[in-house]
């Protein structure tokens, strides 16, 4: 199943890509591995799938040893007290939503020696209940990030709301890249889920991370 999932997806991004006149290539698919297994996962991986995504650290830390070749990212809401192990195996921390998170993780990336590559998350449907920062402050907290030595701006990440048509999801990850245009052309966009990757392609995601659409029965 995981195979026929991964062509299908594969296909579907070929697709938009065709559509848009983009690169499929130049498309990040992150294989959301929460809840999964190992043994899954390595199925995943063994199909090709390079980049493994995971939203919490201890059970990240769980599968890291028996996983290799791969590249880890944290798409979860990161507590401080995690920072120290998380920074060890993450190669890209998509969701650094607080200043705070950003010190920390700059401290921790020194004492090992580390420039953690992060993404700052953005609540671009300004819902109370989500995680990240709001789209009128980023400019502050990027001049107060961008002074620490030991993390690295990759680009932005969003999480669309979850909406019945997934056209509805569109003005979400375009606000995004228009975020993205004006502040730093050179970031990445991670946005687009298993419900909406199509669409956040359509508007110039680089990264998608997708969990159902490559272990659950399509
Ligand atoms: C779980 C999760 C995903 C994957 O969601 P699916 O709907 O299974 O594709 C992507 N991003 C984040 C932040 C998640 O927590």
């Amino acid at each position: 199943m995981i195979k026929e999932n991964i062509s299908r997806v594969k296909h579907r991004i070929e697709q938009v890509c065709g559509k848009v006149k983009t690169d499929p290539d130049k498309v990040t698919l992150v294989c959301v591995t929460k809840g999964r297994t190992v043994a899954q996962i390595l199925e995943a991986v063994s199909l090709g799938l390079k980049h493994i995504g995971e939203s919490r650290v201890q059970e990240a830390l769980e599968k890291y040893s028996q996983i290799s070749g791969v590249t880890w990212h944290m798409i979860g809401h990161l507590q401080s007290n995690k920072v120290k192990e998380a920074v060890k195996i993450f190669d890209l921390i998509h969701s650094v939503d607080s200043v705070s998170l950003a010190q920390e993780i700059n401290k921790q990336a020194l004492k090992i020696n580390k420039v953690q590559g992060i993404l700052l998350e953005i609540k671009t449907s300004g819902e109370a209940s989500k995680s990240g920062f709001a789209l009128q402050d980023l400019s502050e907290v990027w001049s107060e990030i961008k002074k620490l030595k030991n993390v690295r701006i990759k680009g932005l990440m969003t999480i669309a709301p979850i909406v019945s048509d997934v056209e509805a999801a569109r003005p979400y990850f375009s606000e995004l890249r228009q975020l993205r245009d004006k502040l730093n052309s050179e970031w990445l966009l991670s946005m687009g889920m298993s419900d909406d990757f199509e669409v956040a392609i359509a508007e110039g995601a680089d990264i998608i991370r997708l969990g159902r659409a490559i272990f659950s029965r399509q």
